[in-house]
């Protein structure tokens, strides 16, 4: 199939179309090999951030090759393609975005690589949350339940590309969403510890709003929904007002962004920085954040600690 524009449009828009309106016409799965010759290649995905790719790396079928485009501690807001990536993008079998305008620079990339499959939107479907000038947050993967709705986004989309495998994907993502389901109960429990009244948090950029939304948590930032450009110096000040007003005791720098910023915040507003939150992509391997379940695990139990004091 071609890479039809009014899609790719579509993405950063609130009224997405379903996901397998987006998938109808992916490429009909490869024939089986005959006798003698050589097997399938391995499906190859390639998902546009570390989140996204730990996701389908739990929930594609045995076998398959996933890599990302925006790696582990990467901005993926500023993200430049490279031309070895677009080689890559090329190449793959599924390409899986977040949508919701999180990567903008997906349709120029798709065009330019000259990619035709399918590709698809794991947050399809969901309700953002809105701001002004129709803008929406499309951080939703920090809501464990909305990161459900990712995972049998996904599922759907690789069971439409390898319907042979259908039942093995449908295995894995039943697996996947209880263990999800689980750590869903967990950070509601840790957070839900601690008086409404303390759970105020700063972090460089506004990328927590689903978090706050699902586990009653106020997150403020200097930054908005997306790095694109620098904090406003009155953004700043109100924050630092804030800190010495209200005592906000948590103050987090954040995996993707420069630290100095929200040192200089702490520091003015005399408060501790509690830590790192992982944002917009996962740590590196080895790392406290290396899968997204245990980045959302990692995420609740440092602030949990840091707003009980
Ligand atoms: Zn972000």
């Amino acid at each position: 199939m071609t890479m039809n524009r009014r899609q790719i449009l579509q993405f950063g828009s609130a009224a997405l179309p379903a996901l397998h309106a987006l998938t109808a016409r992916a490429q009909a799965p490869a024939p089986a090999p005959a006798p003698g010759t050589a097997p399938i290649p391995a499906p190859r995905i390639v998902a546009s951030f570390s989140i996204l790719a730990d996701m389908a790396q739990e929930l594609a079928p045995t076998g398959a090759q996933v890599t990302s485009l925006v790696g582990p501690d990467a901005d993926a807001h500023v993200y430049e393609p490279s031309p070895a990536d677009g080689r890559r993008l090329a190449r793959a079998d599924l390409v899986l975005i977040n949508g919701l305008g999180f990567e903008g620079w997906i349709e120029r990339m798709v065009k330019v690589s000259g990619y035709r499959g399918t590709v698809a939107v794991a947050s399809s479907g969901l309700q953002p949350r809105t701001g002004g000038h129709h803008n929406v947050d499309p951080h939703a993967w920090q809501d464990l339940a909305l990161a459900r709705r990712y995972a049998v986004n996904i599922s759907a989309a690789f069971a439409e590309r390898w319907p042979r495998q259908r039942e093995e994907i449908a295995r894995r993502n039943a697996d996947y969403t209880a263990r999800i389901d689980s750590l869903d109960r967990q950070v509601r429990d840790w957070l839900g510890a601690v008086p409404r009244a303390q759970r105020r948090v700063i972090t460089s950029h506004d990328a927590f709003g689903y978090f706050g939304a699902a586990y009653g948590v106020d997150f403020l930032a200097p930054q908005g929904w997306n790095t694109h450009s620098e904090p406003s110096a009155a953004a700043v000040a109100r924050l630092i007002r804030q800190i010495k007003k209200d005592g906000v005791r948590a103050i987090f720098i954040e995996n993707i962004s420069d630290r100095r910023l929200v040192e200089r915040i702490a520091d003015e507003g005399g408060a501790r920085i509690g830590g790192t939150l992982y944002s917009d992509a996962l740590s590196k391997p080895g790392g406290p954040a290396a899968t997204y379940l245990r980045m959302m695990e990692h995420n609740a139990r440092i602030l949990a600690a840091a707003l009980q004091g």
